[in-house]
């Protein structure tokens, strides 16, 4: 079976290792210089930030099994068992130790990926009922099926015109924005002893230290804002941006100084509704959505979904 995956973010690599190990044929292509989509870590000098997603837990089984792997192989650890604001449950609240990005790269260690490649459409052909996607670069690959894992608006673009029926609800779907300013500090901020502080205040939805999640050697702070904030911001000048942030982080610096920065915006960072099952798929079986769109907006319910797409085409 030749499936192509589109998207390697934590759905579509999940896919793809599970068809892998069945014995399926998959090519998963990425826009993106490498995998990882929303799963993302940067450096800011000799500092390491996650910007994406900043930790997970771990609610059904078919995670669990994932995480325990990666518990065995020293790749994650657990964080705090919640934050300060009375969210506290028996739940770890577990990270990356290289930073959420060495998740994907580790997923993606032996699969066909090629990034930089932008996937251009889905069509499926009227008479045969073949499908196909076409790339960036004028080219197309044939498959016996296609799983899509963009974001639904991007998805949308790429299947509009393909000849493939897609259930309208779908595309109604809207997503919150994220716009985050990483900083490295010269000393250690003034945060709780979790790390990390969730809704902190009327700009901030997650600021978290990520010298206390192990993951930066340097003090480093990541502050992302809520998603009013962010829409009411999106359009401002990079720099203005920088400032206010700047300006709002500093009640969370303590005696810090701020000596690097970096800017990030997610503009479809989190589905403001959720699909009520794990994954859509066409009539005939050949075009499959999945994402955190499907499971829920979050890493487990990204890990969930590429599951399901791959038991659908397995079954
Ligand atoms: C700022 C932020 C903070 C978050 N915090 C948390 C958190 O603390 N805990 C948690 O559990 N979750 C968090 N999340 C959510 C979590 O990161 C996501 O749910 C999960 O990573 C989504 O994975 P995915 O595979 O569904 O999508 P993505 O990671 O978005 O992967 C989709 C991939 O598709 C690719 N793509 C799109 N269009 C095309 C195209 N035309 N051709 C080729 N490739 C294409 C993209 O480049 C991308 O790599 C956060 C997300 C953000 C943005």
């Amino acid at each position: 079976m030749r499936i192509i995956i589109i998207g390697a973010g934590l759905a579509g690599l999940i896919a793809a290792r599970e068809l892998d190990a069945a014995g399926a044929d998959v090519l998963v292509l990425d826009k993106g210089r490498s995998p990882g989509g929303r799963l993302a870590t940067r450096r800011v000098g000799g500092a390491t930030l996650d910007h994406g997603a900043q930790f997970f837990t771990v609610r059904s089984p078919a995670f669990a099994k994932t995480v325990d792997d990666w518990l065995a192989r020293g790749l994650v650890h657990a964080w705090n068992h919640g934050f300060d604001d009375g969210d506290g449950d028996s739940h770890p609240r577990y990270v990356a130790t290289g930073g959420m990005n060495s998740l994907a790269k580790d997923l993606a260690v032996g699969l066909d990926i090629r990034c930089s490649t932008m996937a251009f459409a889905v069509r499926r052909d009227a008479d045969s009922g073949d499908v196909s996607v076409a790339i960036d670069d004028g080219t197309s690959f044939e498959a016996d099926a296609v799983i899509v894992t963009a974001p639904l608006p991007q998805a949308f673009a790429l299947m509009i015109d393909g000849g493939i029926e897609l259930d309208e609800t779908l595309f109604r779907t809207d997503y919150d924005r994220t716009i985050g300013l990483l900083v490295r500090l010269d000393q250690a901020p003034d945060l709780p002893p979790s790390g990390g502080i969730q809704n902190a205040d009327d700009v901030f939805s997650f600021i978290g230290d990520n010298a206390s999640k192990g993951v930066s050697l340097e003090p480093a702070v990541t502050f992302h804002a809520n998603p009013t904030w962010s829409e009411a911001h999106w359009d401002d000048d990079n720099d203005e941006l920088v400032k206010q942030l700047a300006v709002a982080a500093h009640p969370w610096l303590g005696d810090a100084t701020i000596v690097e920065h970096s800017l990030k915006k997610w503009r479809l960072a989190t589905p403001r509704s959720i699909w009520p099952d794990p994954c859509w798929t066409t009539a005939d079986g050949k075009v499959i959505m999945a994402g955190d769109a499907f499971a829920g907006p979050k890493v487990e319910g990204a890990h969930n979904s590429g599951l399901a797409a791959a038991h659908t085409l397995l079954a």
